[in-house]
């Protein structure tokens, strides 16, 4: 009997659905969750024994690959001096240090417990500046699960076909207004009706939860723009892309300077922990220093500050991200050619260590109605052929996948040969 099967149908009883977040659970491909007993470096390994090169990376926190010594030795050093104290400590000056010298549009920062409360505490904040009420958020990207922002929230919420969730009242999501994400157009008419009433913008500056979907040229300029002429500030949600598509960041890569920017997944190396920051004089209106509430019994524990600064050590090593930036493209264009010489239409996107996979025969893939689009019958085939193969790809075609540091040449030709394989079964 599989192992991963009994503990899933344990865990069902116990635990709403079997897991402790949706997309873990298989729904949109079919079949059951593997349960992992271990990971370490490129690898997951299940409690039958059967072991995975791993595409997912907890959902994009292991960049360094899973159990990195240093910072396993970080983390083990710090719990030996007691795991909480709530009271400041000096590695929180270090690791809010490190995160402005990376990321300049950060003057000052706050962390918090996960991405989802960065987001959230970053949205009241600008409403806070700003005296307004009304946000605006892209279809098809996701912000967490705090109420205003799940609205057209992808992947999690589209896996399962429903655009929002029961339970979100009409008066948190009423002020969420949604527009097509690189539409331009849309944007521009938005803010001339009712720029004067909005608060933020916020966005993933790539978007990672509705499979990987690019930023067009000019459309991160206009969002800067429409800000500086309505006085609405915007948030570029990084919580995926930050350290992600490169050192800096989106904002980085594509030169766009946010007055607010939400951090988290690699920021923690594996521990919670998420963050937001931005122009000081905005970020000083939070309490203490100033009137906007926002809380945490654990944020900055000593655990999780410690593995947030051994990794972002590591990343900010000279050359760290371009071995890992070309093999994620080597392993995207690998498939691509894979599933040309199979038939199989369909369009690879990659940016820094971040790739996704549409089959579909669309010319691009710009916005969620034409990830939508996307043949994610097809997905499913796929997806479960190359777990058969020992690849582990995110469980939904409204995923992002990632590459680590570890994911050497060895490791992208075995994913590429076994590619080639279920390319045939398409
Ligand atoms: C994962 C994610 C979040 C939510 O972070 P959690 O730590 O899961 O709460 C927010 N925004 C983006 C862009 C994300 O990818």
């Amino acid at each position: 009997m599989n192992r991963s099967l009994e503990l899933f149908s344990a865990a069902a009883r116990v635990i709403p659905g079997g897991v402790n977040s949706p997309v873990r659970a298989f729904k949109g491909v079919g079949g059951s969750p593997r349960f992992i007993a271990e990971a370490s470096g490129a690898f997951v390994t299940d409690v039958d024994g059967k072991r995975y090169i791993d595409y997912v990376g907890s959902w994009g926190p292991m960049i360094l690959g899973h159990a990195p010594q240093s910072v396993i030795a970080a983390v083990q050093q710090a719990a030996a001096k007691g795991t909480s104290y709530g009271a400041p400590t000096e590695a929180e000056i270090q690791l809010a240090e490190k995160i402005i010298e990376l990321v300049p549009s950060i003057e000052m920062v706050r962390l918090v417990n996960s991405g989802t409360e960065a987001t959230m505490s970053a949205l009241r904040l600008a409403r806070a500046a700003t005296g307004r009420d009304a946000i605006v958020k892209f279809e098809g990207c996701y912000h967490g699960h705090a109420d205003a922002l799940l609205v057209a929230a992808g992947s999690g919420a589209a896996t399962f076909g429903v655009p929002s969730s029961p339970g979100v009242p009409e008066g948190a999501a009423k002020d969420t207004l949604t527009l097509p994400y690189n539409d331009i157009d849309a944007l521009k008419a938005l803010f001339a009706q009712r720029g004067g009433e909005i608060a933020a913008i916020i966005v993933e500056p790539v978007a990672g939860n509705m499979g990987c979907v690019l930023p067009q040229p000019g459309f991160l300029q206009a969002l800067r723009e429409v800000c500086d002429q309505s006085g609405a500030l915007l948030i570029l949600d990084e919580v995926m892309t930050g350290f992600r598509v490169a050192l800096g960041g989106a904002q980085a890569l594509y030169d766009i300077k946010p007055d607010l920017t939400t951090l988290g997944k690699v920021i923690g190396g594996g521990l919670p922990v998420g963050a937001y920051g931005g122009r000081r004089d905005i970020m000083e209106q939070i309490s203490p220093a100033g009137p906007v509430y926002q809380a945490g019994t654990l944020s900055g524990n000593p655990l999780a500050t410690a593995a947030g600064l051994a990794t972002l050590e590591a990343i900010s090593q000279p050359g760290f991200y371009d071995p890992i930036v070309a093999r994620c493209a080597q392993l995207v264009e690998g498939i691509g050619q894979r599933l040309d010489a199979a038939g199989i239409p369909h369009l690879g996107y990659h940016v820094g260590t971040m790739f996704g996979l549409f089959f579909t025969e669309q010319s691009a893939v710009r916005n969620f109605s034409e990830a939508a689009k996307a043949d994610h019958e097809r997905f499913k085939t796929w997806f479960h052929g190359m777990l058969d193969e020992g690849v582990y790809l995110a469980p939904s075609g409204y995923e992002a996948g990632f590459v680590s540091a570890v994911h050497d040449d060895d490791l992208i030709e075995q994913t590429l040969a076994a590619a080639e394989r279920v390319a045939k079964t398409l």
